[in-house]
């Protein structure tokens, strides 16, 4: 079973139980006063507490199984759906036979009456309440108008009301077929929304061009673990990283070999920065940034060492040329405390940057107070 359709029976099987559960209290006090009315109980006393004793067992057995299927979680849930369905079908088939038998008894006008209301009443409200599962619905509306009926044509006594009755489960049958195909049109509708409410949040945190992470997803990352860093007091490095002369390679060969070329040194930092948690972003234009929780600035240092050598010897070509440049980092590693933002840190490995670019370029510079002195 796939995941999607793992996830999609149970979200049926949780709106069928949702929409069940309420009735089963109901069965239990109408039970009650179908026999307490009219004094039905003190006729027939074998009948009726054989009737409650079916009724309320049924209804306690899924009340059980609703607790302890809870309880013990989707899979569970999945597992059993049988026994759901089973004792469902069983509830109305109680009915069903009760109805039939209570139409065969003499006399017992009121009864009869109570009994053809509250089992219409009651059909109705369970064949809407099982649209979702259209086989469950149908079967449940069978179960409890069928035996009677059959009895009515076979004794030949109410013939008018089997009838009546007939064209009654017909029209159920239509509308929670009806209301069965809008059901599953909601759903589709709701699993597409989700599909692309994923994609869209998937496309707001991404940058076209590298596929990496953008700035405004970076930015709310390093802000968490920023807090956390200042909450545990574990340390944080960032990295910033600008291409070395990549005018240049605009210049010289196109925007869309520079295209090319930031591609390409992305998956150039994709393949140094594979730990999960690490944050690789586009930061700007030929920026690239990245976080690294609970890295000091020696691990830093070496990362981004393997990103320098990987850039140097890094050669894009393009339409037969070949574009050639190497790259700058700044790096800085701190514990956040809780009186600075999130954007010192970023400050300070663009500082660090600034000195990485000033003494030559091609070079990793980590942040210290002599940096700050120095820009
Ligand atoms: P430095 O070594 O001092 O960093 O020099 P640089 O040439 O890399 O820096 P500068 O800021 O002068 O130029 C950055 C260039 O990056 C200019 C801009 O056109 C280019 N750029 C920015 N974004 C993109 C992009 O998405 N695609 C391409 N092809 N070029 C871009
Ligand atoms: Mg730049
Ligand atoms: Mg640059």
């Amino acid at each position: 079973m796939t995941f999607e359709r793992h996830k999609i029976n149970n979200r049926v099987l949780q709106d069928l139980k949702k929409r069940s559960t309420f009735g089963i209290f109901f069965y239990i006090v109408l039970g009650f006063i179908i026999i307490l009315a009219d004094n039905y109980y003190e006729r027939h006393p074998l009948f009726s507490t054989l009737f409650l004793l079916f009724m309320v067992g049924i209804c306690l057995f899924r009340l059980l199984h609703l607790v302890i299927s809870k309880q013990k979680g989707e899979h569970y849930e999945l597992s059993t759906q049988n026994i759901f369905f089973i004792s469902v079908i069983a509830t109305a088939l109680i009915w069903g036979i009760i109805f039939a038998l209570i139409m065969l008894q003499k006399d017992e006008i009121a009864t009869k009456m109570h009994t053809v209301a509250l089992i219409c009443g009651l059909c109705a409200g369970g064949s809407v309440a099982f649209i979702p599962h259209r086989w469950l619905s149908f079967y449940f509306n069978i179960a409890m108008l069928m035996p009677a009926t059959a009895v009515m044509f076979v004794s030949g006594s109410n013939i008018n009301l089997a009838i009546m009755i007939l064209f009654f489960s017909a029209y159920l049958i239509i509308i929670t077929y009806r209301g069965n195909l809008e059901y599953w049109d909601a759903l589709e509708n709701e699993h597409l929304l989700e599909i692309k409410s994923r994609e869209l949040a998937h496309l707001s945190n991404t940058d076209v061009l590298t596929g990496l992470f953008n700035r405004r997803f970076f930015d709310q990352a390093l802000d968490l673990e920023w807090k956390r860093s200042g909450r545990n007091k574990t340390i944080l490095s960032v990295i910033l990283f600008d291409i070395d002369h990549f005018k240049n390679i605009n210049d010289s060969f196109g925007h869309q070999a520079g295209d090319e070329y930031l591609a390409k040194t992305a998956e150039a930092m994709m393949s140094v920065f594979k730990r999960d948690g690490d944050i690789v972003a586009r930061y700007g234009g030929e920026e690239f940034i990245v976080l690294l929780p609970e890295i000091n600035a020696d691990h830093a240092s070496l990362l981004a060492e393997q990103v320098r050598q990987k850039i140097e010897a890094l050669i894009v070509d393009y339409q037969d040329q070949k574009a050639q440049t190497t790259i700058s980092a700044g790096i800085m590693c701190c514990t956040a405390d809780f009186n600075t933002r999130s954007d010192y840190i970023v400050a300070c490995a663009d500082k660090a940057l600034y000195q990485a670019k000033q003494s030559g370029r091609n070079r990793i510079v980590v942040f210290t107070p002599q940096s700050e002195s120095s820009v």
